[in-house]
């Protein structure tokens, strides 16, 4: 007793035409014999259970004969055979159902429509090369040398894998890279393209191969990239080198390099886009007294800053124009200098005599304040 077809198709007996067909659709997308992960047998047989559901249930005789009279119905009406792929019309859009925009179902299972031939011009890899710089660098800028791994054209047979660069169009393909294979199915007769087996899709074969590519017409090779780091650079900016990457193939442009660049960390400096912080040691007479200190700058320079009278722990000093240039130069930012007090470790008993007196007259002084607060 066959399937209803109703449950075939996976739909309710009142469903509308629209239902059915989209039930169909996706159901033949899914259950097609090409695509399917079923044998082949199984799938055929599942696709023509669905294709004789909808074949019934699209058309509004069948259906009604068939809701009702049933398989009996209808079978007499496909003259007792049952099912001929023959008679089944519906066909005619499956490129319809395959989500057709102009290709057909070869081309979207066989990659025949939006693919390129093996040997169409087709850019080369891009490449990727990490750099790590100091911060002091990042003020001047760095030219530097590095060798790349790369994949080039090979010199020896102009990059076409025949020995000394003889290479003739293959006579299976006639230089398309390309063939097309026709065969039959359950539809009809299906093309399908694939790559030439004779030139593996190259196009071109030759007699003897290339000794040194061994016939790929690329070689691997170091090969020296002069690469511009400008001044200002941010931590991992890529810089590209364009067509410093692998070798195209067959004619086509080389790919890119990416020059990936880090800065390391400073011991002294820390970075804040164009500006500098660091910290600065001084002393309590000092900060208390006033004064001038004296700071290393990252151009390893000595730079003075004033320290006027009163100036508390933690305050924020500033030098102009000592901090890092902008992106390929120009303006440079500040150094800001956090202030801290060098606290001595090692003091005399002279040093600690003056130091108990004006720890005294400092907690004086403190209660003192308490007291006028009050
Ligand atoms: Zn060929
Ligand atoms: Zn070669």
């Amino acid at each position: 007793m066959p399937r209803d077809y109703y449950e075939i198709l996976g739909v309710s007996k009142d469903a509308t035409a629209d239902d059915i067909k989209k039930a169909y659709r996706r159901l033949a997308r899914e259950h097609h014999p090409d695509v399917s992960s079923d044998p082949k047998e199984v799938a055929e047989e599942k696709f023509k259970e669905i294709s004789e559901a909808y074949e019934v249930l699209s058309d509004d005789g069948k259906r009604k004969t068939y809701d009702q009279h049933g398989h009996a119905g209808v079978n007499q009406q496909f003259g007792g055979g049952g099912f001929s792929w023959n008679d089944f019309t519906h066909f005619d859009d499956i490129r319809d159902i395959f989500g057709g925009s102009g290709g057909s179902i070869f081309d979207m299972f066989f990659g025949g429509g939006g693919r390129r031939p093996r040997n169409a011009p087709t850019q080369g890899e891009s490449l990727r090369y990490d750099v790590r710089i100091s911060l002091e660098e990042v003020l001047t800028g760095r030219t530097e040398e590095i060798q790349v791994p790369k994949t080039s054209s090979c010199h020896d047979c102009r990059g076409t894998g025949g020995k000394d660069g003889k290479v003739e169009v293959c006579s299976q393909c006639d230089g398309a890279g390309q063939i097309q294979m026709v065969r039959n199915s359950p539809f009809g007769r299906i093309a399908s393209v694939t790559d030439c087996p004779k030139c593996s899709g190259s196009g071109k074969t030759y007699k003897e191969r290339c000794i040194k590519c061994r016939g790929s017409g690329r070689v691997s090779k170091n090969s020296t990239v002069s690469v511009t780091i400008p001044k200002g650079i941010e931590d991992g900016t890529r810089l590209r080198m364009q067509g410093e990457g692998d070798a195209g193939y067959n004619g086509g442009p080389s790919g890119d390099l990416y020059v990936v660049v880090q800065v390391k960390e400073h011991k002294q400096f820390e970075r804040e886009g164009i500006n500098l912080w660091a910290e600065i040691l001084t002393t309590y007479p000092r900060l208390v007294l006033g004064g001038t200190e004296e700071v290393a700058t990252l151009e390893g320079e000595t730079a003075k800053v004033t320290i006027s009278p009163g100036t508390q722990v933690g305050a924020v000093l500033r030098i102009q124009g000592k901090g890092l240039p902008k992106f390929r130069g120009g303006t440079r930012g500040d150094l800001f200098l956090k202030v801290k007090i060098d606290v001595p470790t090692k003091v005399s008993e002279e040093d600690k005599e003056y130091l108990r007196k004006l720890d005294d007259k400092a907690g004086s002084s403190k209660k003192a304040k308490g007291l006028f607060k009050k």
